[in-house]
């Protein structure tokens, strides 16, 4: 049998593991912030219709431009964007690796703040692109200072901010995020995967673009719009950034399937979201329920929450697994994360972690 080892990899990806989040088929799984609430049926029939009729036109090439849903997307988003404004790919992890491809690279670094969303250094190494750790403050907390100051003594010529932040959920003010700017000498993503969790009124980045050329704000339709399966992200950020992008995108990456699905979703936007009100509720009830149980939640502005006080991470994953229910085990001792599902798997969950408890 061959083996990695045999074969000729660039020497800086030797001893890399894969992104690998368990994917088994249990009752209720926890694991990686999917909406675990199903696309509504009405939704889903129209959605069929729009890449039913796409298929008759597959034997040519998608609009490499895709300028209806870039359209779709600032409309969305509001805040006087336009299309010129917005860059769609395959899920924001293609979004991400894009922008590392053209502003990363060999010589280059990717400065994060861990614990921080694991594909970042990843997504660094298969782009060539150093990846620079450094911690987060006291519960995970980011202020505008320690940021500002960080950035000043790394020089990265990319940042990337999770806000709010996976694993553990923490939401990142407007401040912190124009001090990074302030003193960043390159690019500065914030990645808003989770944005639409967040409280109502809660500011996005999407206010600072405005006079930020070097800012790019990441979003995704995997998380509050049900849409991880089909693959989409966008981003919106000034012209010239995405003019950078269309210099390391595959031609014709976004196939015209996926943007008549993604076009159609939009058009149900509000339907799509409205269980992330419901959500919200139930990552209430999960940090209440834990909290009352002698965990540690820590606050959270997005669809899952992390907590500490877990004597063995391992041990609850397996028990929690032989019930049916996967959550995650990150690798950071004592701590767990989880994601509002429905109200049944919410209870679920609950149950078994006062079960193990008892
Ligand atoms: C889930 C997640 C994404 C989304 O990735 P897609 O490729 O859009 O599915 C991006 N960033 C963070 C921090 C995430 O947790």
């Amino acid at each position: 049998m061959t083996s990695l080892d045999d074969l000729p990899l660039r020497a800086d990806l030797r001893g890399r593991s894969p992104y690998g989040a368990p994917q088994e088929p249990v009752p209720v799984a926890l694991n990686v912030n999917e909406n675990t609430h199903g696309i509504p049926e009405d939704v889903a029939h129209d959605i069929v219709r729009s890449v039913a009729a796409s298929i008759i036109g597959l034997n040519r090439y998608p609009d490499r431009e895709f300028t209806e849903l870039r359209r779709d997307f600032a409309a969305y988003l509001g805040s006087d964007l336009t299309e010129q404004n917005i860059w769609a790919a395959n899920g924001s992890n293609e979004i991400l690796q894009q922008i590392l491809q053209a502003f990363g690279g060999p010589g280059r670094s990717l400065l994060g703040f861990a614990p921080t969303y694991s594909m970042y250094p990843l997504l660094a190494s298969g782009t060539g692109t150093r990846w620079i750790a450094r911690d987060r403050q006291a519960d995970f907390e980011l202020a505008p200072e320690y940021v500002a100051s960080v950035i000043a003594e790394e020089k990265p010529d990319v940042v990337v901010l999770c806000a709010p932040n996976n694993p553990t959920g923490t939401p990142l003010d407007l401040e912190t995020i124009s001090a990074a700017y302030d003193a960043a000498p390159g690019i500065v993503i914030v990645d808003e995967a989770y944005a639409e969790f967040s409280e109502p009124g809660e500011p996005s980045a999407l206010e600072l673009l405005d006079g930020r050329p070097r800012l790019i704000v990441s979003r995704t339709m995997s998380k509050a719009f049900a849409f991880a399966g089909a693959r989409v992200g966008y981003l919106a950020a000034d012209p010239a950034i995405t003019d950078a992008l269309r210099l390391v995108r595959l031609p014709y990456h976004l196939s015209a399937l996926t943007q008549a699905a993604a076009r159609a979703a939009l058009r149900h936007a509000d339907e799509m979201l409205a269980v992330v009100d419901d959500i919200r509720g139930q990552r209430k009830r999960i940090a209440n329920g834990l909290a009352d149980l002698g965990y540690t939640p820590y606050r959270s502005g997005s669809n899952f929450v992390f907590f500490g006080g877990v004597v063995d991470t391992a041990s609850v994953f397996r028990q929690l697994f032989e019930r049916g229910i996967l959550i995650r085990d990150i690798g950071i001792p004592g701590h767990m994360r989880v994601t509002a599902g429905t109200e049944t798997e919410t209870t679920a969950f609950l149950e078994a972690m006062s079960a193990l408890r008892s």
